[in-house]
């Protein structure tokens, strides 16, 4: 993809100003801010409508810039080395030092960090003086934005700029994994946990359907598209649209695949345009097909099923 520097030089200007700007990630567009401003932090808030009580992930360049606000450790610096930057958040202590703003965390004393590998997000962070508070530019308990106009939709005027930056190449928010003891996902994600659990060699626990929450991504209703989805689904309704892992050989008009021949990843990345398409073209309900619950496709059924709970 082309970077376009006025662009880029543009949306420096307004961050640099305190506004926020939605920028192009590897997973999904987010809605971004000076993490060490209250006031810019705020703003993100507000447009999001989103729960105070959320905290937000932080977005750095790399784990030098990440240095004078977290501990590390071994773990850590392990996954850092072979998955960043990449679809991977990490949450990690905060040091009492650091200069993160107290909404980012709701008061926190951990942080949650990323390192995304998109070259436009790359390139803004490298040279800010702060690091990113990001969450997914979409409102809050919605279908997450994977395209500038999906931004602009849910925003409209209400945002000062949507910097364009193509489609996100995974599609899907990143993997997130609590480093601070034993390492737990708290959300699965863009990085299919197998490969992680491969690289620190042990088994991870995995979190994300808690009695308590502890991560907003685990709330029960989140991901919607504002119609009702049903699961497993064999045989549609009348004015259902029916959501199908790969092309069937007969073809129907309310017929939408996610891959061409089931591969999981694709099937992610189509994940949250396919079901703003269906909603925009009126139907009624979404059915979807059974979809393989191994790698991503842990990640595709964790979102149906809390994008169901319409
Ligand atoms: P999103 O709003 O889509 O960017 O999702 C960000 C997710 O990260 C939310 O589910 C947050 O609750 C979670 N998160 C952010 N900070 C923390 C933290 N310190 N501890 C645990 N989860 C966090
Ligand atoms: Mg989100």
């Amino acid at each position: 993809m082309r970077i376009n520097l006025a662009n880029i030089k543009k949306a420096k200007k307004l961050l640099n100003k305190s506004e926020c700007v939605a920028i192009p990630t590897e997973t999904v567009y987010g809605l971004a801010a000076n993490a060490y401003s209250d006031r810019a932090c705020k703003k993100i808030f507000k447009l999001k409508k989103r729960p105070k009580n959320n905290p937000l992930i932080v977005h750095y360049y790399n784990y030098k810039k990440l240095r004078k606000d977290c501990n590390f450790n071994a773990n850590f610096l392990k996954l850092y080395k072979r998955f960043c930057p990449g679809p991977i958040t990490f949450i990690l202590d905060l040091k009492k030092s650091s200069k993160i703003s107290k909404i980012t965390t709701n008061k926190k004393n951990t942080l949650a960090v990323r390192f995304p590998k998109h070259p436009i997000a790359r390139n803004l962070l490298k040279e800010l003086k702060f690091p990113l508070a990001a969450p997914s530019a979409n409102l809050s308990s919605k279908v997450s934005a994977v395209s500038s106009s999906d931004v602009k939709e849910d925003f409209g005027k209400r945002i000062k700029y949507v910097l364009e930056g193509g489609k996100p190449s995974i599609g899907i928010e990143s993997t997130i994994i609590d480093l601070r003891n034993k390492p737990k996902i708290l959300r699965l994600g863009g990085l299919d946990i197998s490969i992680i659990q491969r690289e620190l060699k042990k088994k991870i626990i995995v979190n994300n359907n808690p009695s308590k929450i502890s991560v907003p991504g685990q709330l029960k209703l989140h991901y919607s598209p504002g119609i009702p989805i049903r699961l497993n689904v064999r045989k549609i309704k009348d004015e259902e649209a029916y959501l199908l892992i790969k092309k069937k050989k007969k073809i129907k008009p309310n017929y939408y695949f996610l891959s061409k021949k089931g591969d999981l990843r694709e099937a992610a990345k189509n994940l949250y345009s396919t079901l703003r398409k269906i909603k925009k073209s009126k139907y009624k309900s979404i059915g979807v097909i059974k979809i393989p619950n191994t790698g991503l496709g842990k990640t595709i059924n964790d979102r149906l099923i809390r994008a169901s709970k319409f």
